[in-house]
């Protein structure tokens, strides 16, 4: 007999299959509807340390270790010649491993619907649809969707999650708006070989600042993922389509000009815009949305996969750890939706903080006094030791494990605002 299922995820991306792992260890009956949209191409490619730890949890690193480069860090290239370096240090990073990986994404998810498949998820695939509820119920799967799914035995599920990405089926349905970020963004990449293997130190990610926008090169293995963002009027001057678009910026920009001669594109060209979204409302009566349906800063410093597998983990540890009884209890359920959805909200706010500080150039406007500083002062001054305090946070803040921090956010604003003497003013640095 069908026992029907405690929870039914729609979307079966890092998030949903994360919630869905975590979910299944802990004893709930999970289904997951995935429509199997797995295109060849997908962005998502480069992860913090942070999301080691979940793959840890998760028990999927050594298979990540198969097909995914190991990543010691990030180098921020400016067009005006300044080299930028982070690497993540042990001791800099605490528990936390000081490294992470870039990862192939089609084959990093089909992992983790493995791993959930694994510990006894079932999978349906399908494109699932939802309708608004009453009561108890906010939404629901249509009774087309429980017809055609005969594995829920005509059962709606007793909590439905939107994973959904950028599609927010659920806020859709619901009416739910968004925030859309400053930013007037186009993304446009693609896999090339022969793409400068020189700028990246071991696998680290390179991010440059262009004359226009900015740029990611991602070593992935056999091939390099090279990104370009700008402002979508600004794109419009490089030609009609995607594939016109990315060639022309590769060429008009020195620093790729460079950097891909030779090159060779193995993959299709995809464009990705308006993507700086935070649902008004993530949860309500029998529903809560995570990952990227719930809420997505921006690309740059790589928080998407973070953010959507640390949700789950949060919502898995603050609400579902004491078992399948929580789902009996909707005021309970509602105020740990409500408290994750709050901490989740802050960690939107410290990314696009930090995030800021790359935009509008003065992170390295402070890198440049810092080096400015040990040249003049020499190694032990109390200058020399500040700028390494404040190097050390800001390493931390931007691989994820203290991106939140009261005290790291206030050393940041202490040190844009006083030590930016002698140095070039952050608009020259600024992504424009
Ligand atoms: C330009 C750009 C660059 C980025 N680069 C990075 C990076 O380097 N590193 C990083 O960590 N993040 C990056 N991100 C963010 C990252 O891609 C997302 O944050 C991440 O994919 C979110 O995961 P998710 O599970 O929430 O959603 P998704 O990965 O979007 O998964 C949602 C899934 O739901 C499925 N689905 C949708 N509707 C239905 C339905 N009705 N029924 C069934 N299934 C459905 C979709 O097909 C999809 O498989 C980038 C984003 C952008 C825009």
């Amino acid at each position: 007999m069908n026992e029907g299922y405690d929870v039914v995820i729609v979307g079966a991306g890092p998030a949903g299959c994360t919630l869905a792992s975590l979910l299944k260890m802990r004893g709930f009956r999970v289904m997951v509807f995935d429509d199997d949209k797995r295109p060849g191409l997908l962005v998502g490619e480069s992860l913090l340390p942070t999301v080691v730890e979940l793959m840890r949890r998760l028990e999927i690193e050594d298979r990540v270790k198969e097909f995914c480069t190991h990543k010691p860090g990030v180098a921020f290239m400016h067009r005006g010649g300044l080299r930028l370096d982070f690497f993540f240090p042990e001791k800099v990073l605490g528990k936390t491993p000081n490294y992470s990986y870039n990862i192939p994404r089609p084959e990093f998810d089909q992992l983790l619907r493995a791993r959930a498949e694994e510990l006894g998820v079932t999978f349906v695939k399908r494109r699932a649809t939802v309708e608004k509820g009453a009561g108890e119920r906010e939404i629901q799967l249509t009774q087309e969707c429980l017809d055609e799914t005969p594995e829920l035995g005509g059962e709606q599920p007793k909590l439905l999650v939107d994973s959904t990405g950028r599609a927010r089926v659920f806020a859709r349905e619901l009416g739910i708006p968004a925030k859309r970020g400053g930013r007037n963004d186009v993304a446009y990449f693609a896999h090339f070989e022969n793409f400068d293997a020189e700028s990246s130190r071991d696998g680290q990610v390179v991010l440059s600042i262009l004359d226009h926008g900015w740029s990611w090169r991602i070593p992935l293995p056999g091939r390099v993922s090279v990104g370009v963002v700008l402002n979508k009027e600004a794109a419009k001057h490089h030609g009609a389509t995607a594939v016109e678009r990315l060639e022309s910026l590769i060429e008009t920009e020195p620093i790729l000009r460079e950097a891909g001669k030779g090159r060779k594109r193995v993959s299709e060209v995809m464009a990705y815009t308006n993507y700086q979204l935070i649902s008004d409302r993530g949860h309500g009566p029998g529903w809560v949305a995570i990952g990227d349906s719930h809420g997505f800063v921006d690309p740059m410093l790589s928080p998407g996969l973070f953010m959507a597998m640390h949700m789950a983990d949060l919502l898995d540890k603050k609400v579902f750890a004491e078992g399948k009884g929580v789902l009996e209890k909707p005021d309970k359920l509602a105020s740990g939706f409500e408290k994750v959805e709050a901490e989740m909200l802050d960690w939107h706010d410290a990314w696009a903080n930090i995030i800021e500080y790359f935009y509008d150039g003065r992170i390295f406007s402070m890198y440049e006094g810092g080096s400015k500083m040990s040249e003049l002062y020499g190694k032990w001054a109390v200058p020399l030791i500040m700028e390494k305090h404040m190097s050390k946070h800001i390493t931390r803040m931007v691989s994820g494990v203290s991106t939140r921090s009261r005290y790291g956010r206030g050393l940041v604003a202490f040190g844009a605002k006083h030590l930016l003497w002698e140095t070039e003013p952050p608009e020259y640095y600024a992504v424009r």
